[in-house]
């Protein structure tokens, strides 16, 4: 029995029916653009993430974009950020015109430590973005506190965390000035090919986030700002619509695969043999799981020796963005975020997509087990 790190097929098959007959409908009305699937997705997402605006982009990246933009960063603005996340998150800063600045990370949340960002403040800091790593939610307080005296705007990277809620009760992509999210295929909420939303509760910034969308038209043939074609289709919001009724059973599915392998782990002392890190899930908060990331120090030899016993499992991310050939231009150096760069070498994500069968987690649990122990 292989264990694959995420199966799609598994979840399409649950669905398929429900899930045809949308895409029928979109396909037999042959309106593709902007139309009513992608309204209906707008006011239901934004109604799950807490926020009164949802604007449907082509891309989680083009959502960090486009909010990046609808700010009007201009060059030198700073924009202060982790380096350990994917590449999209610095790059739109980059691609905004604006200079990345890197806060290391807390190693128990992977996310930005609230602590440092206070001393990396300057006249030039315009925005923090915090990122809501493998589904847990930054710790949001603090920064909110810093961005009301600073009067700096928040742009969240919800990315991986649609659904997850702060100990206080925020929600992802609600709780910032702009929230962002990806509907690529492996985030919890995934469609059938690219896609994103930008939330906000600011009218302002969701007029603009509209128009610049559509190339920063206002209204037709008239362009007050330089935009692009940053649009969601009818097809995806079809499928995600459909996929959006089932997101909470699938993230409690998650969220108990989740809990089985801690409980697990702890039964079998690896936790406390300094093999294996767990994922730290404190009880008030509700993480989501889009990945499940262990760390090891034998983290290299664990994933070979896994892959040969037909184990999924995956990096995130193997390389901090500081160290990223293209953001040399930064200056950072090799030893700059300590913390960001011992996760990028130690991290490890093990298999917790919904549709995984207690036999296949088993099977994950022993062979970790088997690795550990020598047997
Ligand atoms: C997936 C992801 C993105 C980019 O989303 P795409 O839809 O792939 O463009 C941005 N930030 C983070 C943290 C992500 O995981």
């Amino acid at each position: 029995m292989n264990v694959p790190l995420l199966d799609l097929r598994a979840q399409y098959l649950t669905i398929k029916d429900e899930v045809r007959a949308e895409l029928d409908a979109v396909y037999e009305s042959q309106h593709f653009i902007l139309g009513p699937k992608v309204a209906a997705l707008e006011q239901a997402i934004a109604r799950t993430c807490g926020a009164t605006y949802a604007v449907g982009v082509s891309s989680g990246t083009d959502a960090l974009l486009i909010a990046l933009m609808a700010l009007g960063l201009s060059t030198g603005d700073e924009v202060i950020t982790t380096p350990y996340t994917f590449f999209a998150t610095a790059g739109s800063i980059v691609r905004a015109g604006a200079r990345p600045v890197f806060i290391d990370i807390d190693p128990t949340s992977f996310n930005l430590e609230p602590s440092q960002v206070q001393d990396r403040i300057t006249r030039r800091t315009k925005a923090l973005l915090p990122v809501h790593l493998f589904g847990r939610c930054a710790e949001m307080e603090p920064l909110r506190t810093l961005a009301a005296q600073h009067h700096l705007a928040i742009i969240e990277d919800a990315a991986q965390a649609i659904g997850a809620r702060t100990a206080e009760g925020g929600k992802a992509g609600g709780m910032g000035t702009l929230g962002c999210l990806s509907f690529y295929p492996t985030k919890n909420l995934g469609g059938f090919g690219d896609g994103g939303m930008v939330l906000t509760s600011d009218p302002r910034l969701a007029e603009i986030l509209r128009s610049l969308r559509q190339q920063g038209s206002e209204s037709l043939y008239e362009y007050s700002r330089v935009g692009g074609n940053f649009r969601l289709d009818e097809i995806q919001a079809a499928v995600l619509l459909v996929k959006l009724r089932h997101l909470e059973g699938w993230v409690e599915a998650r969220r108990a695969h989740a809990n089985r392998y801690n409980d697990a782990f702890r039964r079998l002392n690896l936790d406390c043999s300094d093999a294996l890190t767990l994922p730290d899930t404190p009880k008030a908060e509700h993480h989501v799981f889009n990945q499940y990331v262990v760390r090891t120090r034998r983290r290299d030899e664990l994933h070979r020796f896994l892959a040969s016993r037909g184990i999924g499992t995956a990096v995130y991310y193997p390389k901090a963005l500081h160290m990223q050939a293209c953001l040399a231009f930064l200056g950072y150096r090799e030893g700059d975020f300590p913390e960001a760069e011992r996760a990028a070498r130690e991290t490890l994500a093990l298999p917790v997509y919904p549709e995984l069968t207690v036999q296949m987690q088993d099977r994950v649990i022993e062979d970790i087990d088997t690795f550990f122990k020598g047997r």
